[in-house]
């Protein structure tokens, strides 16, 4: 029985937020957070989130005060509060109506960037911040209807749920569970390459829970389809949320019941079982692992490492 304990937290886990879930409907307790002179915004634009200090690798996130939120929130885009970090309330605000919001901050703020590329680099906390924002703002940017009547909804919960003033029907935002998994059989593991890599690397499968699925009957379901190898132990290892743009990555190691792999061409370019000494080898062998703050690097080094 394959049970592998996580050997450290995921990148974008470690919120230092308290999310004040009690208290997002009082509407006094928002209103003082707003007011509260110590308040922060992180501004998201078109998906991307403000940092400076990218270009020299030493990335940390920027957070604009009140006025600032103001000055580059455009058209009344939408905004949220995520929660205390300490005493200091923190709020998303969206400000991707605006073609270039920099030149409307008063001074040099730096530069909006994809977090993905930069997350596991950022101090303690911030890639968790930066990315609830992200995927709150695009949850509230995506749904701006009633999915029962189709009348615009509006924001409650201090931006984190959203009502029909129409049919009285409540909204909240989505998160979308993806199993992602190292199917293991004996001293090797699957791993494959998709059709959409763009470089020879090779990564853990990993697919969409469907209705009425469980977490483990997902992962042998998508084993088979993908690479025809038969699932049968499945153990948790970790998770990684994955606002990029509604998901959670769930993690596990899987045991392989069968060897033969039967590739689905729409998915994978390639799929093979790898020992362990090609992963340590990898660089020589001429093909990479997944990046290293991923959940897909960390369910194979913690598999390399028992
Ligand atoms: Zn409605």
């Amino acid at each position: 029985m394959l049970t592998i304990p996580a050997s450290r937290a995921n990148v974008y886990t470690g919120s230092p937020l308290d999310r004040c879930s009690g208290q997002r409907d009082d509407a006094d307790f928002v209103a003082a957070a707003l007011a509260n002179e110590f308040a922060v915004f992180a501004p998201v634009w078109r998906a991307r989130s403000l940092m400076r200090g990218v270009e020299q690798g030493r990335p940390e996130a920027v957070l604009l005060s009140r006025s600032g939120a103001e000055a580059v929130r455009m058209a009344g885009g939408p905004w949220a509060l995520l929660g205390l970090w300490g005493d200091r309330p923190v709020f998303a605000v969206d400000c991707s109506a605006t073609d270039d919001p920099l030149p409307l901050l008063a001074t040099e703020m730096g530069t909006f960037w994809d977090l993905r590329g930069v997350a596991g680099l950022l101090p303690e906390g911030e890639a968790s911040v930066l990315a609830h924002a992200r995927g709150l703002m695009h949850w509230r940017l995506k749904h701006r209807f009633c999915g029962v009547c189709g009348t615009p909804t509006e924001p409650r919960s201090a931006g984190n749920a959203t009502a029909c003033p129409s049919c009285g029907a409540q909204h909240f935002p989505r998160t979308d569970p993806a199993v992602i998994m190292l199917v293991v059989r004996g001293d090797a593991c699957l791993l494959g390459h998709s059709t959409r890599f763009p470089t020879a690397m090779y990564s853990t499968l990993a697919g969409f829970v469907e209705p009425g699925e469980s977490f483990e009957e997902a992962v042998r379901r998508e084993v088979m389809e993908e690479s025809g190898v038969v699932v049968g132990h499945v153990s948790y290892h970790s998770s990684q949320p994955w606002p990029f743009p509604a998901s959670i990555m769930i993690g596990f190691h899987a045991e392989g019941l069968s060897e033969k792999i039967t590739i689905d061409r729409e998915e994978l370019s390639d799929a093979r079982w790898f020992s362990r000494d090609e992963l340590h080898n990898h660089a020589n062998l001429g093909f990479s692992l997944p990046r290293a703050d991923s959940i897909a690097r960390r369910l194979i080094e913690d598999w390399l490492a028992t």
